[in-house]
């Protein structure tokens, strides 16, 4: 089994690694990852810029490459142009820091796995709801878990598992609940400073606030210290109004 790794931390970030040690026993990994922090760049591309590949040691995968673009460009040239093989599974984490509710708009990580369902693979995003916290043994434990399970299964196609796992130690961790994308909101925060020539700059600082979120919801698992698992398609119609749309009655006239 050909399996294929990408992040958006980058190729350097721990949480790679740490996957990579996961997989790496189920079936041949390679690894495609951008060269640098990427995190929040959505499923942007990069086309109006080369993008630079350098083949990079990777221990526990057969071959790495880093990728000065995004995951999404990483996926792609994977896929694509790097490795001859037929992928059949594509991993994209760990990332530090849980991609839940509204999240995923803006994640990279979960883009990297949109952008292998895109192109037909069946895909699984994997988070740690910690910026900070480096134990990923719990992830290590799910990754490889839902790895086995998704040989076994058929994944309706266009559909990714996105799992986000709590920052509680691995025996504290309650079990795994399927949920649905809850929501997620930050207070919007920047810092206003000043460069050297007194220019001023604009830094985001948000953070995660506090809102209702139903029960059966990415966010409400996690902060019960269950590892939550999210069935997501990139569908973003909603077909509850369509027909109250149309009896608008727009007219191009
Ligand atoms: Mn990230």
């Amino acid at each position: 089994m050909n399996i294929l790794v990408t992040n958006d931390d980058g190729i350097y970030a721990k949480g790679i690694r740490a996957l990579v040690e996961a997989l790496s026993g189920l079936g041949k990994v390679f690894v495609v990852a951008p060269d640098s922090q990427k995190s929040a760049c959505g499923h942007g591309i990069t086309i109006h810029d080369p993008v630079m590949v350098r083949e990079a040691s990777f221990e526990g995968a057969e071959k790495a490459w880093s990728v000065s673009g995004t995951p999404a460009d990483c996926v792609k040239l994977g896929s694509s142009m790097l490795i001859p093989d037929k992928i059949d599974i594509l991993f994209s984490g760990i990332n530090q820091g849980g991609n839940m509710g509204t999240d995923i708009l803006y994640s990279g990580t979960v883009s990297g796995a949109i952008e292998g369902i895109l192109l037909g693979i069946p895909s699984v995003a994997v988070s740690l709801d910690s910026h900070t916290g480096d134990d990923f043994e719990a992830s290590q434990k799910i990754s490889r878990t839902v790895c086995k399970k998704m040989m076994t299964k058929e994944l309706e196609r266009e559909t990714l598992l996105n799992i986000n796992v709590p920052y509680v130690s691995k025996d504290r961790i309650k079990g795994v609940q399927i949920t649905k994308l809850g929501i997620r909101e930050y207070t919007e925060s920047f810092q206003e400073r000043k460069d050297p020539r007194g220019r001023v700059y604009y830094w985001y600082s948000g953070t995660p606030k506090n809102v209702f979120s139903e029960e059966d919801t990415d966010v409400m698992a996690v902060e019960k210290e269950y590892i939550s698992i999210t069935p997501i398609h990139f569908d973003l119609t909603n077909y509850r109004i369509i027909n109250d749309v149309k009896d608008w009655g727009i007219r191009y006239e």
